[in-house]
């Protein structure tokens, strides 16, 4: 059941990641579903006005449904804008970041495998190649740590 305004009963919001090891900026998780018997969990989270999520990328893949206002995704090297509504899938191994425009908080669904690899964070390297191309450099200059 519906608490209101993206939050529901008996679901605790809590910090995205432990902060400190990766880079992000104001954001909740809420896990939404997640059974014992079911290999799937699905969870919710909310990017606060201007921030954004880990940079990252690993073997699990990600199903994203946007529920709350507007942003841009990065999913491999693609940028694009999404709203409410709008799929995202994120395919295995593929460089991937959310980020909520400046004046909107950025809420979407995410299903995801309940057992997971840990992610991976791009080396100066790969950041380097990431960068080299325009639209990527151009969303992810924004990024504060
Ligand atoms: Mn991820």
């Amino acid at each position: 059941m519906t608490a209101g305004d993206y939050r529901w009963d008996a679901v605790e919001v809590l910090q995205y990641k432990e902060q400190g090891k990766t880079s992000f900026r104001d954001v909740t998780r809420q896990t939404l579903f997640r059974r014992p018997d079911m290999r799937g969990e699905l969870r919710y989270f909310e990017i606060a006005a201007a921030g954004h999520s880990t940079l990252e990328r690993h073997a699990h893949a990600h199903a994203v449904m946007v529920l709350r206002g507007a942003g841009k995704a990065l999913v491999g090297e693609d940028v694009f804008s999404v709203k409410n509504f709008d799929l995202v899938t994120v395919p295995p191994l593929t460089w991937h970041q959310f980020r909520a425009d400046p004046g909107s908080p950025l809420g979407f669904l995410c299903m995801v495998d309940a057992e997971r690899d840990k992610p991976q964070l791009p080396d100066d390297r790969e950041l380097e190649r990431l960068r080299a191309i325009p639209t990527v450099a151009a969303f992810l200059a924004g990024t504060h740590s």
